[in-house]
């Protein structure tokens, strides 16, 4: 562990789904470190509560598979699948660097083998490091096909057994409709796993909310863009949606 006195958190284990947004300007594509920078502030943050923090990199703003595959005939869908992985062990290479300059001590674990670049990743090691209070950065998805990084989140965190899968994103929550195109939709502070899959609210993937309902491992969905939100969401402060069993509500 970190040395913090961890009794008091939220939660212990967080796995934390960076979209690949995050890593450029709104609106453009590519990487810029002055995001990357600011991103990595408020993890530093969160890091220095003594959490246990493991981060799932995605890769949108280099490539996405499906996409990608789409408009261009001349590649295989599998073959763009695998670059939209290598484009998240570049965005996981971006975040190390950039918190390792602030004094954050982090280990990159790729699920594709990558030697020189990144360690694999093994589950034990990653929790072993987690344990050691280093902040985790995991990259290259699942190491297949076909599934997006959502999936990819909810795997690990099943894997290393996390208390709560965060997803950052760019409006507040879970809404009614889309806020972007209906400025009255309405957010909601809790919705369920089944009212997720069936009133098809868009939260992550089909198969990542399947993980995650499985695994009774709830999702915050909250707006990473508003300056300390991920130390509020860590915090256990009431904000985004959380998707949780119909049990538990
Ligand atoms: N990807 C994949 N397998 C995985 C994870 C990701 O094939 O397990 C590919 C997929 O093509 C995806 C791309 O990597 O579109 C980038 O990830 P994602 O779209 O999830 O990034 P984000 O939208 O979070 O930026």
């Amino acid at each position: 562990m970190s040395g913090s006195d961890t009794s008091q958190l939220a939660y212990q284990r967080v796995l934390l789904k960076v979209s690949g947004n995050s890593f450029c300007r709104p609106g453009e594509s590519g990487i810029s470190m002055s995001e990357v920078a600011e991103l990595s502030e408020q993890i530093k943050r969160v890091h220095e509560t003594g959490v246990e923090l493991a981060i799932v990199c995605g890769g949108g703003n280099i490539l996405r598979g499906k996409q990608f595959a789409a408009v261009s005939a001349a590649i295989n869908p599998p073959t763009a699948h695998y670059m939209g992985m290598l484009a998240t062990v570049i965005n996981g290479l971006a975040l190390q660097d950039a918190l390792e300059n602030i004094g954050v001590p982090t280990r990159l674990l790729s699920a594709i083998r990558m030697e020189g670049v990144a360690e694999t990743f093994i589950r034990r090691r990653c929790v072993r490091h987690l344990e050691k209070g280093r902040v985790v950065i995991l990259a290259a998805g699942t190491g297949s096909p076909f599934v997006t990084t959502d999936t990819a989140a909810a795997l690990r965190a099943r894997e290393i057994k996390a208390d709560i899968v965060m997803k950052g994103t760019r409006v507040d929550g879970v809404y009614s409709e889309d806020p972007e195109i209906n400025p009255h939709a309405v957010l909601y502070p809790e919705v369920t796993f089944e009212e997720v899959l069936s009133k098809e609210l868009g939260v992550m993937d089909a198969q990542a909310i399947h993980h995650c309902m499985e695994a009774k491992i709830p999702i915050l969905v909250f707006n990473y863009q508003r300056v300390g939100n991920i130390e509020r969401a860590i915090s256990g402060e009431p904000i985004g949606t959380r998707v949780v069993s119909a049990k538990s509500q």
